[in-house]
């Protein structure tokens, strides 16, 4: 089942041909949340009037403009850690509790542009923090297959609500796997784009150098077709390199062959659970039955990835989040009897307990004493794990490892051992030390709990990672 139940592109179609109409697929989506979200928690926030209104406007536009819009009509949920103008964005923080940006991310304009409507923001761990969607200041979001179980993080509410067809799309960030992570568990796709492919104008800075917002969707060519949509030049991010993804039937076309597909041995060692290893070399068997070609690679820095990414995104998060200060905006602790005290008081009520976790952890690895042994030899050995994604990408076309070493764990399972929490990312992270683009794709089930199975390519070549999947669905299908 998916909300469609085919791509988004058909469904434009239909509503430009007049078989279907903008409104009737807002409401659509708007009933699915109102009936289903209250046990699942996808959404911290649904616009209805918002989006009634602008699905009306979309119906009463000309027959030529309607034909313009890739997403006309398509109703899309946006993590509530990118802006929107006039609604709500907070982080699921209590500090950014009732901030409302005068501004809309460069994402989210992108997307009106194109004539999707937002009919809400999506529940995430605060600031983006975690693994499990369990950090968020509006409660827990629930595995849409098994609603004891976390449906990873931290955009867990963006992929449950896809999961669920609540609606057919949604926007989340990846810092360290965090669209890639609970799409695996909740059974769709989501893709990390290269890193300065889409612009973060507007995204709430976690680890700018880490950071970047991505689709999850049900089919590969609502991925591609979001991403192309999404992926537009924009000067206010320096860091937004304007090569726009130019999506093509061609990804589509299911033809694998002569496709060289790495196995890093790394990622296939210890703490890798047998059911997960067995999907994956599934879904490797069915893309060399197409004609990929299998070779054998070696990453031997992956064993640093956990350690660097965790030095380098605190180091990062520390800094961006001293502007929570109560003075700019957001919260402002009432216990305020000198300045000190109320910078100190503010933070100390403003932050939840992971994200003070990671500002001292990073605050710690940039203190002048430890700045060398710590961060100076994360940033060094980020290198060396880009070098090795560099000499791998010369024997193969893209990469495949899993998404997490397990399925979806019970809600409440890690929350007391952050370590063990850190521990999960150990196949996600990489691809963003190394800045490149990486997508999970489903791979089956086990015990109801869905699996992911990644795949990873050079810089820029997202239409590799499209290509590899949607021979992975045709031949799932
Ligand atoms: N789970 C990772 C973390 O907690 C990744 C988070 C993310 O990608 N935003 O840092």
């Amino acid at each position: 089942m998916s909300f469609f139940d085919m791509p988004i592109s058909g469904a434009v179609e239909k509503i430009v041909k007049g078989e279907l109409s903008c409104l009737e697929i807002v409401e659509k989506a708007l009933g699915a949340i109102e009936s289903k979200d209250q046990k699942l928690g996808s959404f911290i926030s649904v616009q209805n009037e918002k989006a009634l209104s602008r699905a009306q406007e979309l119906d009463g536009l000309s027959a030529e403009k309607k034909r313009s819009l890739p997403l006309l009509g398509i109703p899309v949920g946006v993590k509530d850690n990118i802006c929107t103008l006039g609604v709500e964005t907070t982080c699921a923080s209590r500090f950014l509790e009732g901030f409302i940006p005068p501004y809309n991310a460069a994402v989210v304009q992108s997307l009106e542009r194109a004539g999707a409507v937002i009919v809400g923001k999506t529940n995430l761990d605060e600031f983006a923090m975690g693994s499990s969607t369990e950090n968020s200041r509006y409660g827990v979001t629930k595995n849409p297959h098994s609603l004891e179980h976390i449906p990873g993080g931290s955009s867990g509410g963006s992929a449950a609500a896809v999961g669920a067809d609540l609606v057919p799309a949604t926007l989340g960030s990846d810092t360290g796997g965090s669209i890639r992570q609970p799409s695996s568990h909740c059974g769709v796709i989501g893709l990390k784009p290269t890193y300065g492919r889409v612009s973060r104008f507007g995204l709430v800075a976690f680890a700018s150098s880490l950071d970047q917002i991505g689709p999850v969707a049900k089919d590969v060519r609502d991925v591609g077709l979001l991403l192309s949509v999404i992926s537009e030049a924009d000067k206010r991010d320096s860091t937004c390199a304007g090569k726009v993804f130019s999506n093509s039937p061609q990804h589509y076309n299911g033809a694998v062959d002569g496709l060289r597909i790495g196995i890093p041995k790394e990622y296939f060692g210890e703490g890798l659970s047998q059911g997960v290893r067995e999907k994956i070399e599934g879904v490797v068997s069915s893309l060399q039955n197409m004609g990929a070609t299998i070779v054998d690679i070696s990453l031997p820095n992956l064993k640093y990835a956990i350690a660097t990414y965790y030095i380098i995104c605190t180091a990062e998060a520390s800094s961006n989040l001293a502007r929570y200060d109560g003075v700019k905006y957001g919260f402002r602790s009432k216990e305020q009897n000198s300045l000190d005290q109320m910078y100190m008081q503010t933070r100390k009520e403003g932050f939840g307990s992971e994200v003070k976790r990671r500002i001292m952890l990073g605050t710690y690895v940039l203190s002048s004493g430890y700045y060398d042994a710590y961060y100076l030899k994360a940033a060094k050995v980020r290198t060396l794990i880009n070098r090795d994604f560099n000499e791998a990408f010369e024997k193969c076309d893209t990469i495949v490892s899993p998404v997490t070493p397990a399925p979806a764990f019970k809600i409440g399972e890690k929350s007391m051992d952050p370590l063990q929490m850190y521990l999960t990312d150990i196949y996600t992270v990489s691809a963003n030390l190394a800045g490149i683009p990486a997508i999970s794709f489903p791979c089956g089930t086990i015990e109801d709990l869905p699996v992911g199975v990644q795949f990873m390519a050079p810089q820029w070549r997202e239409d590799l990672l499209l290509k590899t999947a949607y021979a992975a669905q045709v031949s799932t299908a």
